[in-house]
């Protein structure tokens, strides 16, 4: 029963992007003159309409499937998730299809079944109550390809962080197929600035950080990287990004780590409340 509702979240988050993901691209096209970034949102808006109407992945590359679970620690279902989890990957993998996409780190055979060695990957954290969210990030390689981490001197603050943010999207261009969703993630540490990096692209596009002062820097980033002119599919054009996403933590004193994860036009995600009767609510 879980293993067939994980089946199905993983399948909407390859085959539906998201409504605000979506509007934004709407948007994004009415704005753009220039005839080839016209054509490339077209082609996207169309791919996006073909997965959904027919059920199959909008991107060939289904992705790393990555999930977030905040479990609840009263949930009778707590010792089945990790397990369902795999099995619900290995039977998506099968089913939907989804491109087998995890190789063995030495010999480079693929495991056939988007399992293996530390994959899928799922990130937990324990919460109060009996309800278990997980949260399903099918990422693509060329865009993951942008990562980046930079552990900024704290003399260099937020001013350093918008120069690597863009430096970074600059060089990386058309690389991880923009329009892209940028997440950032600063203080914490090394690791923790990276996942609170991709964690910041489970929000929904237009919505900001809570707090006002992140809120402010995730705009004015978003205007900066526009200004770019890389545009859709890197081939010059008004739009770059759809949103910049800020997470933050407290830091060492001496540390400013800053992570980078940068989402390509197939935002996928997809959501799974499960509650303590065994009932499920899915969203995205
Ligand atoms: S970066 Fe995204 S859109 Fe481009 S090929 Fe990879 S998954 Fe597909």
């Amino acid at each position: 029963m879980l293993v067939d509702a994980i089946v199905e979240v993983v399948r909407l988050a390859v085959t539906t992007i998201p409504e605000d993901t979506v509007e934004a691209l709407r948007r994004a096209y009415k704005m753009e003159e220039d005839k080839i970034a016209r054509f490339n949102f077209e082609n996207i808006l169309r791919a996006i309409e073909i997965g959904k109407g027919k059920s199959i992945p909008v991107c060939q590359d289904t992705g790393t499937m990555t999930f977030f679970v905040k479990a609840g620690v009263e949930s009778p279902f707590l010792g089945e998730i990790e397990g369902a989890i795999v099995e619900a990957v290995r039977r998506a993998t099968r089913e939907v299809p989804l491109r087998p996409n995890a190789v063995d780190i030495l010999s480079g055979k693929n495991s056939g079944d988007n399992t293996g060695n530390g994959v899928p990957i799922i990130h937990w954290e324990l919460v109060d109550g009996d309800e278990v969210e997980i949260a399903v990030l099918p990422k693509g390689g060329g865009s993951e390809n942008c990562s980046a981490l930079a552990m900024l001197t704290p003399g260099e603050g937020w001013e350093g962080v918008r120069r690597f943010v863009v430096e970074q999207v600059k060089a990386c261009g058309g690389k991880p197929c923009p329009p892209v969703i940028i997440g950032v993630g600063v203080g914490g540490g090394a690791d923790y600035s990276l996942k609170l990096a991709k964690k910041a692209l489970l929000r929904k596009v237009g919505e900001r950080n809570p707090d006002e002062r992140i809120a402010k820097i995730e705009g004015e980033l978003l205007g900066e990287i526009n200004a770019l002119g890389i545009g859709p599919m890197g081939m010059g054009g008004k739009t770059t990004a759809l949103d910049v996403k800020i997470e933050v933590a407290h830091r060492h004193p001496a540390s400013f780590p800053v992570g980078l994860i940068i989402q390509c036009w197939a935002n996928r995600r997809a959501f799974l409340r499960l509650k303590p009767n065994g009932g499920v609510e899915v969203w995205q």
